[in-house]
């Protein structure tokens, strides 16, 4: 097998997968902020993430990938103390949401998904390690790092930092700081919020921090690969290396990989742009889950996404077309035989599939290698040229390239349904069950047990059963 390319932003090119421990590759991919849901636009970062890890299973490799949920910043605090609840309160519901989400596009769970708020111990004993190499210094209750005593800064995103001047606002910090390249890596409390109470002061950790301090903990001082969006080489992941490499003099990173944007009308899709789009507002106007998954990952990852309606019915054909082939496969019943051919071309769609993954992950090439193989067989079948023994070797090619996509499953509907949308029986509200058995109490009071059967079926329609028990009171559950 050929080997795995793939693109390092550090390096600027294109470089060989090797593993730092045999047969296993350590990924960390920065996960959601858990203050709302996600936008479609961080799913093409996440789908992104899950063919990495999906390619790298089907070439027989161990992965061990760490997604984090940075359940604390300055809005989750701002939020959960505006609603009055807890930060896990607060971000409790997103969390679950996104975990839905992912369940929804057949995103696989990464081995490990890490909460900021239970590692602020971890952030801490990282930030201390900086202080004690002189990295750092306080300000108004504030722990910063002071990018001059690290002069590989801006290695990653190649910024000019010149133009950036002491002074000016390169994010919210809202506290002052010696040169405007400085981060926090630990902020003061401020009056009414949350914070906690630690060895290096009380306060909350930066955001930066809590990646760095993570990924080494559960992944060690160099990983393999780190992967994002484009957004977060810098300065997000420039301010992890500047955590990280200082305090262990090793590495971080051996292969940086940053997802290009998804774009509407030409700009990022983005919530302060307020021009997004959760999966949840797709599926509500009937959108499948397949046909985003599709949409997500047919575009290279280092390509821009140029979202649109359009797009979409696209990819909701193709998906289409795939299953249909494969349904044909299944139910046409073709002539006794074999024709060495079909083995032979559904080999080389299978190389080809791989080859386009190993090289940097090129999905269009790989679909292209699909849908030639879907062409050419459909045409052997038209000729009476594909034989009863050639509709295994077909299929198995197929769930081959479904251990990637994962589309062909005829799963939609069940999607939708788990998340109260699509075409199922209409979700009933506990009032609304609540009226229909007090009219079917009132039916059968007044003997009218046309009518109180009608509701119950109705009920049973919807997916209630109506228990009446012994006692004359009236029970119901979810079938
Ligand atoms: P956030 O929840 O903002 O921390 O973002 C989660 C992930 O989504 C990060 O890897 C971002 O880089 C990525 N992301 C945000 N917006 C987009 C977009 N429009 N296209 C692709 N990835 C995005
Ligand atoms: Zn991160």
């Amino acid at each position: 097998m050929t080997d795995i390319h793939l693109h390092n932003t550090l390096s600027n090119r294109l470089e060989t997968l090797q593993p730092l421990h045999q047969g296993e590759v350590r990924i960390y991919s920065c996960g959601p902020t858990v203050y709302d849901y996600a936008h479609i636009g961080n799913f093409r970062t996440f789908v992104f993430q899950d063919v990495l890890r999906r390619f790298l299973l089907s070439r027989g490799l161990r992965v061990l990938q760490v997604m984090n949920l940075t359940d604390v910043d300055d809005r989750i605090i701002q939020n959960a103390a505006a609603a009055g609840v807890s930060i896990r309160e607060y971000t409790e519901k997103y969390v679950q949401a996104f975990f839905e989400d992912m369940n929804a596009l057949h995103l696989q769970k990464p081995e490990e998904t890490v909460r900021a708020t239970d590692h602020i111990e971890d952030m801490v004993a990282l930030i201390s390690r900086l202080q004690e190499k002189g990295l750092t210094y306080p300000s108004e209750g504030s722990i910063y790092y002071r990018i001059a005593k690290f002069p590989e800064y801006g290695r990653l995103s190649k910024i000019d930092l010149g133009g950036m001047k002491a002074g000016a606002r390169v994010d919210n910090d809202r506290y002052d700081k010696d040169d405007a390249r400085d981060f926090a890596l630990w902020k003061a409390p401020k009056p009414g919020e949350h914070f906690w109470e630690t060895s290096i002061g009380p306060g909350r950790p930066g955001w930066h921090i809590e990646c760095a301090a993570m990924a080494m903990k559960y992944l060690g001082e160099t990983l393999d690969i780190h992967t994002g969006g484009i957004d977060l080489a810098f300065p997000h992941h420039e301010n992890e290396i500047a955590e990280s490499e200082p305090a262990t003099g090793k590495p971080f990173v051996k292969i940086w990989l940053h997802a290009e944007h998804l774009i509407v009308d030409g700009e990022k899709m983005s919530k302060s742009l307020g021009n997004f789009f959760t999966l949840r507002d797709l599926f509500a106007k009937g959108t499948k889950p397949s046909s985003i998954r599709y949409l997500l990952l047919s575009v290279p990852y280092r390509r821009q996404l140029n979202f649109t309606a359009d797009s979409l019915t696209q990819a909701a054909n193709s998906v289409e077309r795939l299953r249909n082939f494969v349904a044909r496969l299944k139910a046409e019943q073709f002539a006794a035989g074999s024709n060495p051919q079909i083995a032979k071309r559904a080999e080389k769609a299978l190389a080809d599939f791989d080859a386009g993954l190993a090289d940097d992950l090129n999905t269009a090439f790989s679909l292209a290698a699909i849908f030639d193989l879907v062409r050419d067989v459909n045409t052997a079948m038209d000729r009476g040229e594909f034989l009863q023994q050639d509709a295994p070797i077909v299929l198995a090619a197929m769930e081959k390239f479904d251990t990637i996509l994962a589309v062909l499953a005829d799963d939609d509907d069940e999607k939708l349904r788990e998340l109260g949308f699509g075409s199922g029986p209409p979700r009933l509200t506990p009032e609304k069950i609540d009226q229909l058995i007090a009219e079917r109490n009132a039916a059968k009071k007044r003997r009218d047990f046309k009518r109180s059967d009608e509701i119950r079926q109705e009920l049973l329609n919807s997916g209630i059963i109506v228990e009446d028990t012994r006692d004359g009171t009236v029970r119901w559950k979810y079938k």
